[in-house]
């Protein structure tokens, strides 16, 4: 396991490591269960949606400028 997902509610979700690399040398990681965590990736920054409580949150992207 490389990163383990909890939500506020309990839901948890392992991302494991796919033993792929892409053309940086970064491995692909893939969530264990895709039926209990929405994964998307914006303009803005990767977006985490709990399937169970819909609650969402947002890893920004470092390169974009905060708006909060
Ligand atoms: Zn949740």
């Amino acid at each position: 396991m490389k990163l383990n997902f909890v939500c506020d509610c309990g839901n948890q979700v392992a991302f494991f490591g796919t033993g792929m690399n892409d053309d940086q040398e970064r491995e692909i990681m893939e969530p264990e269960d895709d039926d209990r965590l929405q994964v998307m990736v914006l303009d803005s920054g990767l977006v985490l949606t709990c399937r169970f409580c819909k609650q969402g949150y947002r890893l920004p992207n470092q390169s974009s400028d905060f708006a909060y």
